[in-house]
């Protein structure tokens, strides 16, 4: 098709290029056909075949710097305006036209004008045959495209330019879903991601999970402010990347949980990180002198590639390790072992079992009373669980508390208790009506069971459902209810206060930091913890911290009862120090509902009925 575009121009029955050239060739139709040519908007030209102009339209005349075709017979274009080598380029096309015969169609290319304007062209070159097919010379056709390419150049800019955006925006949202907005550490899908990638690849190396969780960093973002939490959230993210090699990466699970991959690390490597991680938290905290102590649970599992099928296990299981380490007191670590796994397996167990346990009622409240020594009388009783297992018999609390809130079972065993333990006040106001001034039931709530939303409400109906007042039920704190959310613990305690139930400070002196803020809890009373009480006499730190808890009491206008009163020595000292609420098996241990109205029968309390049936083991 290129091929058959070129011109076989015949003009009063000669060659246009004859030896006459185009001036005698046109004859009488010369004038008309340049008329026509001079009103193209393109460029045209023709050349002979030495390239030397034969002719041209007046716009390329202009351009040429001539004003007239005329003008231009018989230059070349080394004498026209452009530079050399525009001159040699235009040459070079000419000649390979005219040598091949074929057509050169839209050579984009550059000329200075005689005006000395840079222009852009895009040019047609097509060889010039006489009737027998000879090429005689060059046609050449082009239009100033400088405009349009300068359009087209903008726009190529443009769009460099938006793609470049694009692509940097695209960046930042890739980055975004891959990680954690904090601290910028990968999130946990792309961490699992890449722990795939490795297990999938099975490579003969060694990997090690670490698994990082600080403790008590809620109390310190709710005291210290998010600013603070955050502050030690990056600085912990810091951390990790220092001790993370090119082939580690770390990730922020959410909260203040970390994971760390490390891979072929020797164990004394390993020691050593762990080390660092645990100092540098410590040192953190210290830096920015909190309140409490910033420590770090880590769990860690120790594999080869492809010996967890899922990663998501692989996570599970350094999981389970920090919360090894956690129970073992917090700032220590714990390698994932079988024995960790059995022990998992036997929390899943318990977890159903326990669940199980609720709804088919194997769990009873024992009582033990709490009487008042300088009016000789009982004035309530503390409600203690007991699970009577079907296999294992009766369980202590010991066995079954901590999994239970660990787990979320307290929830609805707590509400189970609570439900017995009215019932059985209720009862036992019914059978002893003078006691209705003087005696309160005091039932324990886990910190778990205290942030459930309906918590007050599920109280309040099942006092209701019983006819019991709110003022014969105590309810027992411990300190773990400050951990939490010191602001929404005092503000739930307060209306529990304000419907009208007894707020007792349970295990008094063994958390943390504890005069700090038990002056901002809503209290009616606080026990004095029995590790305290049976020391005395013993150790004189012992006696001073009871003298102190009791003058805190006083200034606070609160009562103070002492738990875990074995002897009569214990009770003379305690009396002695003015304190009368007391509470230990030198009274009595935990008895069944039966007995204890049997206890409660007797009108005042009986020393000798201690140490009798079913002491619970020391926890
Ligand atoms: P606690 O609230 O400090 O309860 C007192 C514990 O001390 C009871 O153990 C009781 O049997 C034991 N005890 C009482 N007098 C003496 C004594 O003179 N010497 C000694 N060595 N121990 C004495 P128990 O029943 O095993 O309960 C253990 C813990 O389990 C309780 O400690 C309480 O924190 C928790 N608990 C018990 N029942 C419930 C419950 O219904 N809900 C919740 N959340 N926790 C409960
Ligand atoms: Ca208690
Ligand atoms: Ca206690």
């Amino acid at each position: 098709m290129l091929e058959e575009s070129h011109c076989i121009i015949k003009a009063a029955g000669s060659d246009l290029f004859g030896v006459d050239g185009i001036g005698t060739a046109f004859a009488g139709t010369q004038a008309v056909l340049q008329q026509v040519i001079d009103t193209l908007p393109q460029n045209v030209f023709w050349k002979d075949k030495n390239l030397v102009y034969r002719g041209c339209n007046q716009t390329f005349a202009e351009v040429a710097g001539r004003s007239k075709p005329d003008e231009l017979v018989g230059l070349t274009d080394f004498d026209l305006p452009w530079n050399t080598e525009e001159a040699e380029f235009f040459r070079q096309c000419d000649r390979k036209v005219m040598e091949s015969g074929v057509p050169l169609l839209g050579i984009i290319e550059t000329q200075v004008n005689a005006d000395g304007k840079q222009t852009w062209l895009e040019t047609n070159k097509v060889p010039l045959r006489n009737a027998e097919g000879q090429v005689l010379g060059v046609l050449g056709t082009f239009i100033d495209i400088t405009e349009i390419k300068q359009v087209k150049d903008d726009l190529e800019k443009i769009n460099q330019e938006l793609e470049l955006r694009v692509q940097q925006r695209t960046k930042q949202l890739q980055f975004a879903a891959d990680h954690d907005g904090l601290t910028g550490l990968l999130n946990r899908s792309s961490f699992v991601k890449k722990l795939n990638d490795i297990n999938d690849a099975c490579e003969p190396k060694s990997i090690a999970l670490l698994f990082i969780d600080l403790d008590n960093f809620k109390p310190i973002n709710d005291t210290e402010g998010h600013e603070a939490g955050d502050k030690v959230l990056v600085q912990l993210a810091n951390v990790l990347r220092k001790t993370s090699g090119p082939d580690d990466f770390a990730a922020r699970l959410g909260g203040d949980e970390f994971l760390l991959l490390l891979q072929n690390r020797s164990e004394d490597q390993l020691h050593s990180i762990l080390e660092q991680i645990h100092r540098s938290v410590i040192y953190q905290a210290e830096v920015c002198n909190f309140p409490c102590r910033l420590t770090a649970s880590i769990g860690v599992v120790n594999c080869s590639p492809g010996d967890y099928e899922c990663s998501e296990d692989l996570i599970k299981d350094a999981d389970v390790a920090m919360y090894a380490a956690k129970s073992q007191g917090k700032n220590s670590f714990c390698f994932y072992s079988d024995n960790l796994r059995q022990s998992s397996e036997n929390g899943l167990k318990l977890e159903s079992a326990l669940f199980a346990g609720i709804s088919q009622d194997q769990f009873l409240v024992h009582f033990q009373p709490i009487v008042d020594s300088s009016a000789d009388r009982i004035v309530g009783f503390e409600a203690l669980a007991r699970w009577q297992h079907p296999e294992k018999g009766l369980l202590f609390p010991s066995c079954f508390v901590s999994p239970a809130e660990a787990n979320g079972a307290i929830v609805p065993l707590g509400k189970k208790i609570f439900d017995l333990a009215c019932a059985q006040t209720a009862q036992w106001f019914e059978r002893f009506p003078q006691l209705y001034e003087n005696f309160r039931t005091n039932i324990n709530v886990s910190a778990r069971q205290l942030f459930e939303e309906d918590f007050l409400q599920t109280i309040c109906d099942i006092t209701a459902k019983y006819g019991v007042d709110n003022r014969n039920i105590g309810i027992e704190i411990t300190e773990s209810v400050m951990l939490r959310d010191q602001v929404q613990a005092i503000s739930v305690l307060q209306e529990m206060r304000d419907a009208g139930f007894h707020i007792a400070l349970d295990d008094f002196g063994t958390g943390f930091s504890s005069l700090s803020y038990v002056d901002d809890l809503p209290l009616n009373a606080i026990k004095i913890d029995r590790s305290f009480i049976s020391k005395l006499g013993r150790d004189a730190a012992d006696y001073a911290i009871v003298r102190m808890i009791l003058a805190l009491a006083k200034t606070l206008d609160i009562s103070a009862i002492a738990e875990g009163v074995e002897n009569p020595f214990q009770l003379e000292r305690l009396n002695a120090m003015g304190c009368h609420l007391l509470q230990g098996y030198h009274y009595s241990s935990p008895l069944p509902a039966e007995e204890a109205t049997s206890y409660l029968a007797q009108g005042s309390p009986v020393s000798d009925l201690a140490m009798v049936p079913g002491v619970p083991p020391t926890s």
